[in-house]
């Protein structure tokens, strides 16, 4: 295989705009970096986003590992493509015009819009064609049985833990429904307002009942008071939970997860946890 260039901001040539044509085509283009050859701010986000997702240092540099990850990704959407009959040529792990043309057959064969790139519905029909839940078209609920049963007893777990300290924590988001999710993600893109994610429906693990949002009460109020979102944090990672309040990428108080260490894309494939 040919030895690929390490790229990073400032980073200019031909080998930037396929990184930017690939990750476009793989969906993770949600901050709109131009497809120019020239490696951005935006572009770096956007390795950043998807090393975090594969667990790869997040510095925002494309050496021999992140672009290992990144072609193996496009090839397994070709070599599906292939399969199903939606022919994108040679498996070559370049999100090209025949591998977009490809996906915007598909797309349309399965009444998707015809981007041309994986988004999460489109990744879940081609990975997992035969999915037999009703994800994809619940609805949101803020009530705890909406999650998934583990999540559920952890949240339970930790409601008790916030009583035993005198807490009065309610949960009010947990299952969310994938349209809201696209709702959510037009906003400040291609809807008014300020963007609030950048996890299109199906993308978040609010749309698989392993996240819930909680917030600590004073005299039936939200509380503004952050040492008490801090409090209730640790009580959540002493139920087994994975708390927003430690993210690095975007520091989010009220949200609590278990991702039983798969990522949005696995869950997309089809892959689940262990029962
Ligand atoms: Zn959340």
């Amino acid at each position: 295989m040919l030895v690929l260039p390490v790229l990073r901001v400032g980073s200019s040539s031909r080998y930037v705009s396929l990184l930017q044509i690939n990750m476009n085509g793989l969906a993770l283009n949600y901050n709109g970096f131009p497809i120019s050859g020239y490696f951005d701010e935006r572009t770096s986000d956007a390795v950043k986003n998807f090393q975090d997702r594969f667990q790869l240092n997040r510095d925002g540099i494309v050496g021999p590992l992140t672009w290992k990850v990144l072609i193996d990704n496009v090839m397994a959407v070709q070599k599906l493509l292939n399969t199903r009959g939606y022919s994108v040529g040679a498996v070559d792990g370049w999100f090209g015009p025949a591998t977009t043309s490809a996906v915007q057959r598909f797309q349309r064969d399965h009444g998707l819009y015809p981007s041309g790139i994986i988004e999460p519905r489109t990744r879940r029909r081609l990975f997992d064609p035969n999915a037999r839940d009703n994800y994809e078209t619940l609805m949101s609920s803020s009530t705890i049985s909406s999650l998934h049963p583990r999540v559920e007893a952890q949240a339970r777990r930790f409601l008790e833990l916030t009583r035993a300290a005198g807490m009065d924590v309610r949960i009010y988001a947990a299952f969310r429904s994938w349209d809201e999710q696209d709702r959510l993600f037009a906003q400040g893109r291609w809807a008014p307002g300020q963007i609030v994610t950048n996890a299109r429906g199906g993308d978040s693990y609010h749309n698989w009942g392993f996240a819930f949002d909680a917030a600590p009460f004073e005299n039936d109020e939200m509380s503004t008071d952050t040492q008490q979102f801090i409090r209730m944090g640790r009580l959540g990672q002493q139920a087994g939970l994975e708390w927003g309040g430690t993210f690095i990428s975007l520091v989010d108080y009220p949200h609590f997860q278990n991702t039983f260490g798969l990522n949005t894309w696995d869950l997309l494939n089809g892959v689940r946890p262990p029962a």
